[in-house]
C-alpha cells in the first residue's frame, strides 16, 4: 500500500512529512483530511454530511473534496504554490484537479508517493491512537484495526489507480516510506530539488 503526498494519500507519517515540506518550502500544506475534520468539529453542513462516511473509513464524495480544494487554493497563502496532502484519492478527483489547475494556469510539478506495507501502516495507526490517548487527546474514530481494513479496501479499489494516472503522465516519484523519518524527508526533498523550478528555500536546506 502507498501513503502518498504531493497529490495522493492515506494515514501514517504522511502528515508529518507534508508538514516538514511545508516548513522547508514555505508553501502551505493542504490536507483534505484535516479540512474535513475541521468541518466536522465546527458542525458545518458539509461536516455533518461527511462525518459518518469518515468514521466508517470510506471516501467522502468527489464533489465535496474537489470544491474544498478548489476554494482553498484560491487563498492568498497558496499563491506561490501548495502541497496537497491526501488529495486526490480517486481518478475522478485527479481529473477534476487537472481541470481546476488548468483554469487557473497552474502546473502540477510532482506527485510523491510514500510506499509503506500494510503491516507497518497498521502499526503506525495503532501507535498514533495510543499516543493521542496518552496525551489525553481524542483518538481519531477511524484509527482502529476494523476501520483500517475498510480504508485498505477503499485504497486498493479507488486510490491505487491514481498512481498509474500520474505515472503515465511522468509526474510520479516513489519514496520508500519504511526508512527512518529523516531519510524519507531527505529523499522527498531530493525529489523536489530535482524539479526544474524547485521551491526549496536555501536557508532551511
Ligand atoms: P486522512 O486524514 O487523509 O487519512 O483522511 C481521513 C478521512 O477523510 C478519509 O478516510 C476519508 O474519509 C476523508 N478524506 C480525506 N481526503 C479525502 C479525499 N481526497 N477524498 C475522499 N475522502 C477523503
Amino acid at each position: 500500500m502507498s501513503d502518498e503526498i504531493g497529490s495522493v494519500a492515506t494515514a501514517g507519517r504522511r502528515e508529518r512529512h507534508a508538514g516538514d515540506a511545508n516548513d522547508r518550502f514555505s508553501i502551505p500544506q493542504l490536507s483534505t483530511g484535516d479540512m474535513l475534520r475541521e468541518a466536522v468539529a465546527e458542525g458545518t453542513a458539509s461536516g455533518l454530511r461527511v462525518k459518518h462516511i469518515m468514521d466508517r473509513g470510506e471516501l467522502v464524495p468527489d464533489d465535496v473534496v474537489v470544491s474544498v480544494i478548489a476554494n482553498r487554493i484560491d487563498h492568498s497563502d497558496a499563491a506561490n504554490g501548495f502541497i496537497l496532502d491526501g488529495f486526490p484519492r480517486t481518478v475522478a478527483q485527479a481529473e477534476a484537479l487537472d481541470q481546476e489547475l488548468a483554469t487557473r494556469g497552474i502546473k502540477l510539478d510532482a506527485v510523491l508517493e510514500l510506499e509503506v506495507d500494510e503491516d507497518a501502516l497498521l502499526d503506525r495507526i495503532k501507535g498514533r491512537a495510543e499516543e493521542a490517548a496518552n496525551r489525553g487527546e481524542p483518538v481519531r474514530r477511524d484509527d482502529n484495526p476494523e476501520v483500517f481494513k475498510t480504508r485498505l479496501d477503499v485504497y486498493r479499489e479507488q486510490t491505487a489507480p491514481v498512481t498509474e494516472y500520474y505515472r503515465s503522465r511522468g509526474l510520479l516519484n516513489i519514496v520508500d516510506g519504511l526508512q527512518p523519518i529523516d531519510a524519507v524527508t531527505e529523499q522527498l526533498a531530493a525529489a523536489l530539488a530535482a524539479l526544474p523550478s524547485h521551491p526549496i528555500r536555501s536557508d532551511v536546506r
